[in-house]
């Protein structure tokens, strides 16, 4: 390992292990001095090690920087300081680093930064940047992050995602696209009937990309992928990378830089965990009570099924606590509409599925509960990491009954931090899960499709987003 200058930044780790080197200069905020750690360097040629500490060192264009300074980024995050000398470099990138650290302008930015150094006019239906999110709502803040940095760059952007009118989206695509920011569905939709094309697109991203690597997107991505040229800059980022997946990602990418913020999967050193042992039927009132504390300023409940988020949200408003239930049984305009009310601060509590757990970035929330564990681990990692983004501090807290200990445990050995018992006492063993047993009365209406971040108790091989 080579000597630190004092302005030195190393960051970075091996996404496979999990092994990281964080040694910093500048980052003390980010990462308390009990976080920093150094450790026997595995393998030296998968850390990446920069200098450079400011967006100034990094030569963007004009209006690029004047766009980082009206939106208040005064320094990069570490993943930033860690991936945009790749990326603007012309290198793909696999970054991984916690939620809320700035990976969306640790990708966005060299992809800017090229399209102000090389403007080009796009064809008809052609797209030259394509990033690929596992939500509707993520894809919609992933492109107005574009427009906020591409202000000045006389870009144009398009969103192309299901649940909405297509015709719109085919007819801002006929003018060609700078950036398409989508949704595998609908974005497969529009291939399939050449109303996209992407066969000279240079860029591509996967955001959350483990997600997006999994068995509901794979069949899409696939497609996607052979429309792509295998001349291109790709860039797949997320907080988590399970092993199993690594190999499929790393499929996708050309000699590719490996940044590596942290551990892979740790949570936000600023995160306060615990956990209540609770009995299910206990939960209801457990959550009441915590929410009826007005230090829980805003908060989002996760729930396992969108019949569960609607049950508590309904009960939530019994008890007089604003709450809004958000899922993909609603149509769109109503999940964006819950989406906004929640950000708006019109509503206190948001109920959720995992529909919500990714990549959403609002300010200021304060807690997320886990009504109930999610059975992948990784899960937790994205839903808590609601809160506690961008250097502040936030409180997760996990309901966990007998038959989910299992759950917890996955959760406690994938994270690596033990969650602080607020309540209850850790069950000795795990209780067998019991079947739902659906009332004969209820009738279940299915979604047209089914939808990305839902279970209803079991995983469906063919989810997808659009
Ligand atoms: P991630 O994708 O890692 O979860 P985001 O890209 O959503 O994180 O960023 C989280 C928040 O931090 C956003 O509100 C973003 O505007 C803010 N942010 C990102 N980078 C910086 C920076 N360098 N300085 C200040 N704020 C930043
Ligand atoms: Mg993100």
């Amino acid at each position: 390992m080579p000597a630190l200058a004092a302005d030195v930044l190393i960051w970075g780790g091996d996404a496979l292990s999990g092994r990281f080197l964080p040694v910093h200069s500048h980052y003390r905020a980010w990462y308390p001095d009990n976080t920093l750690q150094t450790q026997a360097v595995a393998a030296p040629e998968m850390f990446y090690f920069m200098t450079e500490t400011s967006f100034a060192s990094f030569q963007l264009a004009a209006p690029i920087m004047q766009a980082l300074k009206n939106a208040g980024f005064d320094k990069p995050t570490p993943i930033q300081a860690g991936a945009l000398p790749a990326g603007l470099a012309g290198r793909d990138v696999l970054g991984t680093a916690q939620t809320g650290t700035g990976k969306t302008a640790a990708f966005a930015l060299p992809i800017l930064q090229a399209m102000a150094a090389a403007p080009l006019r796009p064809r008809r239906f052609a797209a030259r940047a394509l990033i690929l999110s596992p939500t509707r709502e993520l894809a919609v803040q992933i492109e107005q992050e574009f427009k906020k940095f591409g202000t000045g760059l006389g870009l144009h952007t398009v969103l192309i995602v299901g649940g909405v009118g297509r015709t719109g989206q085919v007819n801002r695509m006929s003018r060609g696209a700078d950036i398409v920011v989508g949704t595998p569905g609908r974005v497969c939709d529009l291939l399939s009937t050449r109303e996209l094309n992407i066969e000279q697109c240079q860029f591509f991203v996967l955001d959350e990309a483990d997600r997006m690597l999994d068995l509901g997107f794979m069949p899409d991505i696939r497609k996607v992928v052979a429309a792509l040229p295998t001349r291109r800059q790709s860039a797949l980022f997320s907080a988590t990378m399970q092993k199993e997946i690594l190999h499929l990602a790393e499929g996708l990418l050309r000699d590719p830089v490996k940044v590596a913020i942290q551990g892979v999967s740790s949570t936000p050193v600023l995160m306060e965990q615990s956990v209540h042992f609770v009995e299910a039927s206990g939960k209801r009132h457990l959550l009441a009570t915590l929410l009826k504390d007005p230090s829980v300023s805003r908060a989002i409940v996760f729930t396992r099924t969108k019949r569960g988020a609607d049950r508590v949200a309904l009960q939530l408003s019994q008890e007089k606590i604003s709450a809004t239930a958000m899922h993909g049984n609603l149509a769109q305009n109503a999940r964006q509409r819950a989406l906004e009310a929640f950000k708006t601060g019109a509503v206190r509590v948001l109920v959720a599925t995992d529909l919500a757990a990714r990549g959403i970035d609002v300010a200021g929330v304060s807690h997320v509960f886990n009504y109930e564990l999610p059975n992948e681990p990784e899960s937790y990692v994205h839903r808590t990491g609601r809160t506690a983004r961008n250097g502040n501090a936030g409180i997760a807290v996990a309901f966990c009954d007998a038959t989910e200990l299992t759950y917890l445990n996955q959760i406690e050995k994938l994270t690596g931090v033990k969650l602080a018992v607020a309540s209850g006492t850790r069950p000795a063993h795990a209780a067998p899960v019991k079947k739902p047993q659906p009332h004969p009365n209820l009738v279940v209406r299915k979604p047209k499709r089914a939808q990305y971040g839902e279970q209803n108790n079991q995983r469906r091989p063919s989810q997808r987003a659009a």
